[in-house]
């Protein structure tokens, strides 16, 4: 089964009558606040990975291109450019999102932290895995858990193995006419698609002192106005491939299973802000085995050179 029937299949379930369990996958749940304590120093040495495995990057490979310099269109600017124009499309991967990196054979692993009063855990067992590893990753940081978590939202920022990307700020489904997805409401207009959207931007700029380079809304929804709305304020949309965790609901042996269906380019989304789910522990069965495939990481943003 190929890791896009694999996310269609998962998409179905939820219309066809576990939609509980989907909203609750892509809404947050109660979470325990309580992070475990990281393992290790977090930075395992080389010599402990097997051959093929990828390894943490050099300084030169590692240094992040700065973000060009974009002038934003304002608020009123977006506004007026899309007055009266109506959406033709809805859902997790229009034209215009980045559901994988091929013919790229690298895998993007990515990580949603969605913030909000059931959402502002941190799995720190799941980022030591990645950094035990050397596994490159992108996190995707609601504005309002940077700021319940800002340590730690600084740490991630500052690992060169890690790339940030921008959650949003209410983790709304990006609309221009407040279509809902798994019954949250989502943005009812171009004004409030612009918010949410530089809202996310200013928080993640503010965290690594450059803009983001990609975006990925509360519950990876769109229209595809809201979509070049976002293009427009000069961010790629992540959308993916590969569910890894339905938003940390997931069994260990479900997300185990979810990361086998990776191929090269997939891009994966999973969740670090619920340390109590099952996406650690899956990760700790799946993740070497992807290893031992040969399969290699990066980024959604590929460093020069
Ligand atoms: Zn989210």
């Amino acid at each position: 089964m190929s890791a896009r029937v694999t996310r269609r299949l998962l998409l179905a379930a939820g219309a066809g009558g576990v939609v509980a369990t989907v909203a609750r996958a892509v809404e947050e749940r109660d979470a325990a606040r309580m992070a475990r304590t990281p393992r290790g120093s977090g930075d395992g040495p080389a010599s402990a990975a097997p051959a093929g495995r990828p390894r943490r990057p050099t300084r030169a490979a590692a240094a992040r291109p700065s973000a060009p310099q974009l002038t934003r269109p304002s608020r009123a600017t977006e506004v007026r450019r899309y007055a009266g124009l109506s959406p033709r499309a809805w859902g997790m991967d229009l034209p215009g999102t980045t559901t994988d990196l091929a013919p790229a054979r690298a895998v993007a692993l990515t990580f949603d932290a969605c913030g909000g009063p059931h959402g502002d855990g941190y799995d720190a067992r799941l980022v030591e895995l990645l950094r035990h590893h050397a596994v490159p990753a992108t996190f995707f940081l609601n504005a309002r858990w940077v700021r319940a978590n800002p340590s730690i939202a600084a740490e991630l920022a500052s690992d060169p193995l890690f790339e940030v990307g921008s959650h949003g700020v209410r983790h709304l489904p990006l609309s221009v006419t407040g279509r809902a997805a798994y019954g949250i409401r989502g943005t009812r207009d171009v004004g409030q698609v612009w918010d949410e959207v530089c809202g996310g931007i200013d928080a993640v700029e503010a965290l690594t002192g450059r803009a983001p380079r990609w975006f990925r809304s509360g519950t990876a929804h769109y229209d595809d106005v809201a979509l070049r709305v976002v293009h427009d304020l000069g961010l790629q949309v992540a959308g993916f491939d590969v569910n890894g965790d339905a938003g940390a609901t997931f069994s260990p042996a479900q997300v185990a299973a979810q990361l086998a269906g990776v191929r090269p380019g997939s891009v994966v989304i999973s969740h670090v802000n619920h340390p109590d789910g099952g996406t650690a522990a899956g990760y700790e069965r799946g993740l070497p085995l992807l290893l031992e495939r040969g399969l290699l990481f990066r980024r959604l943003t590929q460093p020069p050179g």
